[in-house]
């Protein structure tokens, strides 16, 4: 009988401690596992070379301009001499080359440099340039005698990598780590590095193969190898992270259970057909589609919805919640703030006032009789529709037939948080939530991938686009002065102040200023103000709110505590103050507080005459367009993937190698042939896809993603 080989061809000499490699011991081992989190051969080979040295690619000095950032020059070495006292003391010399001249910096290890630096001889220089005074110059570059490139006898590119000072001070600087890898090379074979992706994709997108990569990441032949190898390596991870994404969900989909919506009733039906107060939009028509396939399936919906500003996702809301209704569940709607949640409690109370169905609404202001009411019909099933804060209704409210949960205006709903929801029910009851920060399509794919997702990407007709222009302080007259005629109309406006810590004192000094010069343009009791901030108790807050959403007062003076999702469709300008402050996608909330009715709307962002360019690049943005999703694009460009706001965890975004900012073609590849492999063989047991589960299998545990089992 032949004896199996065992399924497993991922090698152990891979996890062996990074001492045990020759030339490394335990005290540099120490060091490579303090600095840079290496304990393994493994996590060696996963330092991947910042660059390559390149003795090909050798620049003239006069080619340094203003917007140079790294450069590799050659030259001869002149002289170098120590300047200046304590701490401005350097060592500065002239490299010359045959078109000019470039001036090297030293603030560290001065002696030491200047020691080992031998005047008039050729040297190899690469680092990142500067002007000082009108003049190229290169602060603590790397440095080395320059050997051409042929004579050097080594036939690949030499690679530099990440290091830190402690790691140089041991000898071990960004070059000496690669004699470690060249070791470790030296010792694996092709098969400790097996293929991990299906035959059919590699040769479709004409990959190289994983050993190969990971030659040539670290060792190329040449510069094209290496974008080869990095290409590879970076849809290998992409590609990992979309496969695991697809499974989780799929096989949640497989094995939650959730109560059935098994009909559209007479509820549904009879709103639909009498009250429905407009036309749904395409967009609502096939997320609520989406939503009734889900929740009737027997298995629990997941499902995101994502809306631009003002697209009705509260319409979609009630009608999921009438669904519920149809079959004998309880749903709630659960608002980030107790102003939110009154808006939406006054109206749906509206739209369904000829309706047989009950909704209550419970806040934190909420208290004695009316809070025992509630919660008694919530026990009984007397009460169908409960709206109110999150806090609130996780905490204390138990219902009899808990069957649908819609959180608001908030997509970093956590785990944590459903699985009080669970508690409240036999089932666990169908979760949608909602939020109207546009997230753009790489990122959701990447941070929602295991999530079920809508969005709804068109807006009721008749809207017309807000249009945004900026001003400078120095204009606020006119700009007052326009703000006085919107209201003649009988409009309403917002003025918003940054308070973006709501302690801060500072900003809450700038706010009240603000407040007194409003009213010294507005002065009553010709003109109502309103104010709404953060320090105020909540039911002052709530008053006030109340007057402007009422009519009472023309005019809102506000910090971003009116952020999200509040609905005045009379108000049709908003001026931002110190615009520079915020950033773009808030921004884009905020506006989104205008143009909701069927006026033209206005946004002026004031800022002033001392404008950062990142700033300046996000106003441009702003005026440019009203499109939230293109918004969200261009915030996650200017700011990258970890500062987006709402990123679930955090973890799930650190990618390697790949960048869902740069290499979104590769993810959406990536993503198309995932989904392609999981709906084909959601268990992965097809002869062609065993690589990739065993290699799922040997990663488990190593990332965010492995709760695959
Ligand atoms: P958001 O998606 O920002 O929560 P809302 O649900 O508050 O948007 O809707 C914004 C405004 O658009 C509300 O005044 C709402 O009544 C209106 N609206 C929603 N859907 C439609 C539609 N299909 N046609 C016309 N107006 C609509
Ligand atoms: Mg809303």
């Amino acid at each position: 009988m032949r004896i199996k080989e065992p399924i497993s061809a991922f090698s152990h000499i891979l996890s062996s401690p990074i001492e045990y490699l020759k030339g490394v011991g335990p005290l540099r081992g120490d060091l490579l596992r303090k600095e840079l989190e290496i304990h393994t051969f493994e996590d060696l080979l996963n330092h991947f070379p910042h660059r390559h040295i390149d003795k090909t690619k050798v620049s003239l000095i006069r080619d340094i301009g203003v917007h140079t950032e790294f450069i590799q020059v050659a030259g001869i070495l002149e002289e170098p001499v120590i300047l200046g006292e304590r701490r401005a003391k350097r060592l500065v010399a002239q490299l010359r080359d045959a078109s000019g001249t470039l001036e090297l910096t030293w603030f560290q290890g001065i002696n030491w440099v200047q020691k080992t630096l031998i005047p008039g001889q050729r040297y190899l220089v690469f680092g990142r340039t500067g002007f000082f005074n009108g003049k190229a110059q290169m602060v603590h570059p790397e440095i080395e005698a320059f050997v051409p490139a042929k004579a050097d006898g080594k036939e690949y590119l030499e690679p530099v990598y990440p290091a830190t000072e402690k790691l140089k001070a041991r000898s071990l600087n960004g070059r000496q780590l690669g004699k470690l890898t060249y070791q470790l090379f030296s010792q694996i074979k092709p098969t400790d590095l097996p293929e991990n992706l299906p035959a059919e994709i590699l040769s479709k997108l004409q990959l190289m193969n994983r050993y190969e990569a990971y030659c040539n990441i670290h060792f190329p032949v040449h510069a094209e190898a290496y974008q080869q190898a990095l290409r590879r390596l970076k849809f290998e991870e992409l590609f990992i992270a979309q496969l695991r994404l697809n499974l989780i969900r799929l096989q949640r989909h497989a094995t939650s259970r959730g109560v059935v919506f098994e009909k559209v009733g007479d509820l549904f039906n009879n709103f639909y057909n009498h009250y429905l107060p407009f036309e749904l939009t395409g967009a609502q028509k096939r997320v609520i589609k989406e939503i009734r396939m889900d929740t009737g399936r027997g298995h629990q919906m997941n499902r995101l919805l994502q809306g631009d500003v003002g697209s009705g996702k509260t319409m979609v809301a009630l009608l999921s919640m009438l669904l519920a209704a149809d079959n004998g569940y309880q749903s709630c709607l659960m608002a980030p703030t107790e102003i939110l949640a009154q808006q939406h409690y006054t109206g749906l109370k509206e739209l369904l006032r000829e309706m047989p169905v009950e909704i209550a609404l419970l806040t934190g202001t909420v208290k004695g009789a009316e809070r025992k009411r509630i919660l008694k019909g919530l026990q009984d099933n007397t009460i169908h529709f409960v709206v109110g804060t999150h806090a609130v209704i996780e905490d204390k409210v138990q219902f009899q037939q808990l069957g649908l949960v819609i959180v608001d205006e908030q997509h970093r709903f956590g785990v944590a948080q459903r699985a009080k929801l669970w508690e409240k029910a036999k089932l666990p009851p169908h979760v949608l939530v909602m939020t109207a920060t546009p997230i753009p399509r790489t990122l959701a794919m990447t941070a929602y991938g295991d999530l079920d997702y809508s969005v709804m990407d068109e807006l009721p007709p008749g809207r017309q686009p807000i249009t945004t222009v900026h001003r400078n302080e120095t204009a606020r007259a006119s700009v007052m002065d326009f703000v006085k005629g919107e209201v003649a109309k009988g409009r309403q406006a917002y003025f918003i102040y940054p308070l973006i810590e709501e302690s801060e004192k500072l900003s809450y000094e700038d706010l009240m200023q603000g407040y007194e010069q409003v009213k010294s343009f507005f002065p009553e009791p010709k003109y109502r103000i309103s104010m709404v901030h953060g320090k105020q108790p909540q039911e002052q807050k709530e008053v006030n709110m109340q007057r402007f959403v009422q009519g009472d007062t023309q005019i809102m003076v506000s910090t971003t505590v009116i952020e999200v999702g509040v609905n005045v469709p009379n108000a049709t300008v908003m001026v931002i103050e110190s615009t520079e402050k915020f950033g773009l996608s808030q921004l884009h909330q905020l506006r989104g507080r205008v143009g909701r009715g069927s006026e033209k709307s206005f946004c002026i962002l004031l800022t002033g005459s001392k404008v950062s360019k990142d700033a300046r690049e996000r106003i441009k943005i702003m005026c440019a367009t009203n499109d939230g999703f293109l918004i969200a694009e261009k915030d996650l460009e200017l700011r990258g993937p970890g500062d987006i706001e709402g990123t679930r965890q955090s973890g799930v975004l650190n990618f390697k190698v790949a960048s869902i900012v740069n290499d979104k073609d590769l993810l959406e590849l990536a993503k198309e042939l995932a989904e392609q492999i999981c709906n084909e063989d959601p268990e992965l047991e097809m002869a062609k896809n065993l690589l990739l589960k065993e290699y799922l299998r040997s990663q488990k545990g190593k990332n965010a993603w492995s709760r695959i089992s």
